[in-house]
């Protein structure tokens, strides 16, 4: 493949990204007079009616509601459009169909990798001023002891007060399409994580575990919404956990390696035993826990709530998301990195 630049030059490569981003191609409709909506999108009613009621548009130049945000947006996808196809023929055959709301569900595959989302970003519902909650978890696209799976990052934003979902999005190797089509359901259908909790999925070990990472991701956004666990962030450090102590739960051997700077540490297994090592802390005194991926820390964060520490926190997914918030402050890696360089995790196979 060769690239010919405006200047004349000619770069010949391998492979070639293009990554130039979408907008409306309007022009047509901007000439006819028809109303315009966001980003020089095609104005439509839900029967994708324009503003000459004679004309009717639909597929990647319309705008169209975003199902969570309640706000006109512009989404091109293909689903979108060939759904909205069929309601323009309804309507031109005399059936009054409706085009709601577009939720922007989509994945893509970038080598081995695949990354999907569906509903709102945290971004987006920032942005919109939206009260919501969020977990991350690393959960494997199937059972462990089958081959041929990898840890995934999934994230899950949920309504603060009712749990409703807003959005989520995952990247992994496998299952990461199955999850994020299944969240999409459960989003168009108006469910909560408290019924991502219950939902029955199929399992076998090649195809997904005995809790699915959609189950887990309920779970523990239940936990959250019921007060059952509190959670820090990635976000909050350096500012925001100094008021407390850190506390690594993950075992010696990892925290050699790596740590928090001014990190505690007692492995989760052994800190029943060493609660008296905490007693001297005031009781109000927050506790900041953390491991690799979210889970000794929850296990630590129960023990230490049931155990009277009033002030507990548990960092939401782990070293895993908060090396992707400051990655110069964690490199990954099997074995600790050369002197001069970042200290690496040690984390193969652990959670
Ligand atoms: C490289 C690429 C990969 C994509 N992959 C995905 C994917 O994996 N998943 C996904 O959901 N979406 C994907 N999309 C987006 C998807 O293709 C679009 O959302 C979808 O095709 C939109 O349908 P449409 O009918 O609105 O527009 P189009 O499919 O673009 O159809 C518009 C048609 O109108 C014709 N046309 C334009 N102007 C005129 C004119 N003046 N007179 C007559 N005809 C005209 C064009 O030639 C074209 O045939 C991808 C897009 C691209 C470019």
């Amino acid at each position: 493949v060769a690239v010919a630049l405006d200047d004349g030059r000619r770069l010949v490569a391998d492979l070639v990204v293009l990554a130039i981003g979408v907008r409306p191609a309007t022009s047509l409709a901007r000439a006819a007079g028809l109303a315009l909506g966001v980003r020089g999108s095609i104005a439509v009613d839900a029967r994708l009616r324009t503003s000459d009621p004679d004309i009717y548009a639909a597929g990647d130049g319309i705008e169209v509601t975003d199902l969570v945000l309640g706000q006109p947006c512009v989404m091109p996808l293909a689903g979108p459009a060939n759904r909205q196809g069929r309601i323009v023929a309804d309507h031109l055959c005399g059936r009054p169909s409706a085009y709601r709301a577009s939720q922007g569900t989509s994945v893509v595959k970038v080598f081995d990798m695949t990354g999907g989302g569906t509903g709102a970003t945290e971004v987006g519902l920032r942005r919109a001023g939206v009260a919501y909650r969020k977990v991350y978890l690393h959960p494997t696209g199937h059972a462990g002891y089958y081959p041929g799976t990898r840890p995934m990052h999934l994230k899950l934003l949920f309504e603060a007060d009712d749990g409703r979902l807003l959005g989520a999005q995952a990247v992994g190797f496998d299952g990461v399409d199955k999850r994020i089509d299944v969240l999409a359901t459960a989003l168009k259908a108006g469910l909560t994580v408290f019924d991502l909790e219950e939902l029955e999925l199929a399992y076998a070990p090649p195809y997904g575990s005995a809790k699915d990472p959609v189950n887990l991701a309920g779970f523990i956004a239940g936990n959250v919404l019921r007060g059952d666990l509190m959670q820090w962030y990635a976000e909050d450090y350096p500012a925001g956990v100094a008021d407390g102590t850190l506390l690594d739960v993950r075992n010696a051997d990892e925290f050699a390696a790596w740590r928090l700077p001014g990190a505690v540490n007692i492995p989760v297994g052994e800190l029943r035993g060493r609660l008296a090592e905490l007693a001297d802390l005031d009781p109000q005194r927050p506790l900041y826990v953390y491991c690799l991926s979210g889970f000794r820390s929850y296990l630590a964060t129960r023990l230490l709530m049931q155990s009277g520490f009033q002030r507990v926190a548990n960092l939401a997914g782990g070293v895993k998301t908060f090396r992707l918030v400051h990655p110069s402050l964690v490199t990954a890696g099997p074995a600790p990195a050369a002197a001069g360089g970042a200290p690496a995790l040690v984390g193969s196979g652990r959670r």
